[in-house]
């Protein structure tokens, strides 16, 4: 091999194993490592070696991916033999790991869900820890839950072989949200905001407390009764305190229940239905705490929400779990959103939530990819903070590879 074209490979090979950023260090070294000789002239080599990496650098992860690929895949199946595990949480401790997969159940479990789901398998295995399996079903407006979607993802964690210690539903813990919101209104850390969504957002846009912001305790209170009696959908919000003056304006005083009237929820009695609900991220933040998650994996679309929460827990003295970020999952072809698969769904583009087009679980299940080559998929995609763009020919060549492999037999 040429060196310009070893060095490629080297610096594709190592920027791929670095969530895209190769070092030069690491390149020389590994390039001397096939060409001894290469030594002699250590000068040359190393500005040969820079100005590639810089190359390599400037690429986007799936620009890189592709390119290893395209010219060396036997480069990364290398690195997948050579890892036996994923890499340690921090701060896990064995026997005390509590980690949860926390779905809305408004459509079945997709290959993105079964990353998430099985990052936290492994590692509670790992840890001889605990899994929970929290159904975040608090939308009954727009992303509403299924009521038979509860049942395939149980189903789906089943085919998989994942057992969790615990299942819960978010929306039969209303009322301990109600409690959780009453002590931050008493401590004055919530206020109740009857401003019109456009009044709000000129206040807050300038940093300036709404006029509900500074009412008493008491007079919160009041409100908060009213939010459950007499408002109207859209006219009142809990909102927790944050700072008003902070940077990002979208961590300014956030929402954290309101009023929905005619509530659509395949879990809630019709006769008598709630019209106050709490908003994912306020009842996701209280169940972590309560149910002594410890550690999170987190798609990195949802980084925001970990700012927001911090708020939160800083109100309750409580400690943040350790998070975990990884990029986005996406499966070459195929949409990977409830909301838009369930829309293809009512337009008659796609048969059922189980047809072939669709990267759900139920739909590689009857396509013939095997729990196992799915475990094998996710497993060597490891832990990235770059979004993965995977094919079908990777879930197939998963799929065999599982066959031979001995990581999932048991
Ligand atoms: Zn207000």
């Amino acid at each position: 091999m040429e060196l310009g074209e070893l060095i490629l490979r080297q610096a594709l090979k190592n920027a791929w194993q670095h969530d895209g950023k190769a070092s030069t260090g690491a390149v020389i070294n590994k390039v001397l490592g096939e060409k001894p000789e290469l030594k002699q002239d250590m000068k040359t080599l190393a500005l040969k070696v820079r100005e590639i990496v810089e190359k390599v650098n400037s690429k986007s992860f799936s620009e890189i991916e592709k390119e290893l690929r395209e010219k060396w895949p036997e480069a990364m199946e290398k690195r997948d033999e050579e890892r036996h595990d994923l890499p340690e949480l921090p701060g896990a401790v064995k026997g005390r790991v509590v980690m949860r997969m926390a779905p809305n159940p408004n459509g079945a479990m997709h290959l993105g869900h079964a990353r998430q789901l099985l990052l936290n398998w492994f590692y509670v295995r790992k840890y001889n820890g605990k899994l929970i399996l929290r159904f975040d079903d608090t939308d009954p407006k727009v992303k509403k839950p299924l009521k038979e979607a509860y049942t395939w993802w149980l189903e789906d964690l089943e085919w998989l072989g994942v057992k969790p210690d615990e299942v819960i539903y978010a929306s039969d813990r209303l009322e301990i949200y109600y409690e959780y919101a009453e002590k931050l209104i008493k401590m004055s850390k919530a206020y109740v905001c009857t401003c019109k969504p456009e009044e709000f957002r000129e206040y807050k846009n300038n940093k300036k407390p709404c006029p509900c912001r500074g009412l008493s305790v008491e007079e919160q209170l009041n409100r908060w009764e009213k939010m459950f009696s007499e408002y109207k959908e859209g006219e009142a919000v809990l909102r927790v305190k944050t700072d008003i003056k902070h940077p990002n304006p979208a961590l300014r005083d956030w929402p954290a229940f309101r009023i929905v009237e005619k509530p659509e929820h395949p879990r809630i009695d019709p006769d008598n239905p709630p019209r106050v609900w709490p908003l994912l991220n306020f009842n996701s933040a209280i169940d972590d705490h309560l149910t002594g998650v410890t550690h999170i994996i987190r798609g990195r679309d949802l980084d925001f929400t970990e700012k927001q929460q911090r708020f939160l827990y800083e109100h309750f003295g409580w400690k943040y779990p350790v998070t975990i970020v990884t990029g986005k999952l996406n499966l070459e072809g195929a949409v990977l959103s409830c909301s838009k698969i369930a829309e293809g769904i009512s337009k008659g583009e796609y048969s059922g939530w189980d047809d072939e087009k669709l990267g759900t679980i139920r739909a590689l299940r009857k396509k013939g990819i095997t729990a196992n080559g799915i475990k094998q998929l996710i497993w060597d995609l490891g832990i990235k903070k770059n979004n993965v763009t995977i094919t079908w020919a990777n879930l197939e060549a998963a799929n065999k590879k599982a066959l031979k492999s001995k990581t999932f037999k048991e």
